[in-house]
């Protein structure tokens, strides 16, 4: 899985990383859909697992230019988890509310508790990305805000929160199919606003800005994986394998029962 972390302080560019990339799965659509279903029942028993123990905190943060794949892959990767396990944190344009504050109130507020995973549907990170596309406010004021990201996943991992960051890597062509489908599938026009014409004319600034916050906020604690997301049936099984393999690390072990158990029968 190593292939697709980005190593804290390496050069990126990501016009080098190939959206299409298979190579660690080499099967056909249909053998990925199959093994995406033994992922997502192994997927299934480690989230009971985490929850029975109680004591690991796992924080996912998905990201990806529009049409990327962020919703198809908490569908598709979480299918067939305990729903009262897992929770989606979705953030949007900040409300008024939220402006008043600074930019990681809204966003600490739904990190995990202990048994729980969190998945934040965009994050923290917009704040360095479309903030700074858009000159939402001025470089001095969003600069400083790797180092703010930093210090504050740090502190997460170090209160015990396990964190797994996803970049969801399309290239510009497979945008083009997706907005375009969004327009000539009827029952897909709903996601389709005209605002996204305005975003995908800012592709490179948005890449520019994606290259940043990946180098400068991939730590040991808090790592970022690229994933090729061309490829909808791949980019699930990659991220769910990261996943899994995660939480496997952790060691986790059901508490043990109560005492004196041996012998009850229920009447
Ligand atoms: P999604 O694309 O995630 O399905 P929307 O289409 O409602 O959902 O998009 C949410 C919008 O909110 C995006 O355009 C995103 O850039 C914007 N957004 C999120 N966080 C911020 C922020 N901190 N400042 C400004 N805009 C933000």
């Amino acid at each position: 899985m190593d292939r697709y972390l980005v190593k804290p302080g390496k050069p990126l560019n990501l016009n080098l990383w190939d959206p299409n990339d298979k190579s660690l799965f080499p099967i056909s659509k249909k053998e990925g859909k199959k093994k995406l279903r033994e992922l997502n029942q192994e997927l299934e028993a480690l989230q009971e697992l985490l929850f029975a123990e109680g004591k690991h905190k796992v924080l996912i943060v998905l990201q990806a230019m529009d049409t990327g794949g962020k919703d198809g892959t908490i569908r598709h990767v979480f299918e067939g988890v305990n729903p009262q396990g897992v929770k989606v944190a979705g953030f949007k344009v900040p409300t008024s509310k939220e402006l008043a504050h600074d930019y990681l109130w809204r966003v600490h507020k739904h990190t995990p508790g202990k048994g729980e995973i969190v998945i934040f549907n965009r994050s923290h990170y917009e704040d360095v990305l479309v903030v700074r596309v858009h000159n939402l406010v001025p470089e001095e004021i969003w600069s400083r805000r790797y180092e703010h990201i930093r210090a504050f996943e740090k502190t997460l991992a170090e209160e015990g929160t396990t964190i797994l960051k996803f970049y969801l890597h399309i290239n510009r062509e497979e945008q083009k199919k997706r907005l375009q489908a969004r327009l000539d599938e009827p029952h897909k026009n709903w996601k389709f606003s005209q605002g996204d014409l305005a975003e995908r004319a800012l592709w490179d600034q948005y890449q520019a800005a994606y290259e940043d916050a990946l180098i400068k906020t991939s730590t040991d604690n808090a790592p970022w994986y690229i994933i090729p997301a061309n490829r909808k049936w791949y980019r699930n099984l990659v991220v769910s394998t990261i996943i899994i393999n995660k939480l496997k690390s952790l060691k986790m072990a059901y508490p043990e029962p109560e005492e004196g158990l041996e012998g009850i029968v229920i009447e």
